[in-house]
């Protein structure tokens, strides 16, 4: 779970997908109220596993898997991966550039 750089305070699961659901770059505390980023090293890691899980219906369509089952399934991977998202990010203090 992602822990407040600023004071500490350990945001919880849903506290952490509301942020997310906010779409904005800056999340903001709920101990503390300063703003935090998502690090540039958890939002490698969570770009690197999107693309992984989009990868994923390759091998199932060689394997002649209908569609329906595969599209099923991905929808059923994202939403599983959305719920672990909480776990895989890290906050930051600053807002870190990509390059
Ligand atoms: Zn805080």
């Amino acid at each position: 779970m992602p822990t407040c750089k600023h004071c500490g305070h350990q945001w919880g699961w849903k506290e952490t997908i509301v942020q997310l659901f906010a779409f904005k770059r800056k999340l903001k505390c709920n101990g503390c109220q300063t703003k935090q980023y998502i690090s540039v090293k958890s939002r490698n890691r969570l770009s690197i596993v999107g693309i992984l899980i989009s990868l994923i219906f390759v091998p199932f369509i060689s394997f002649g898997v209908p569609l329906r089952y595969i599209i099923t399934s991905e929808i059923l991977i994202y939403i599983f991966y959305i719920g672990c998202i909480p776990f895989l990010i890290k906050l930051s203090n600053q807002e870190e550039v990509l390059w």
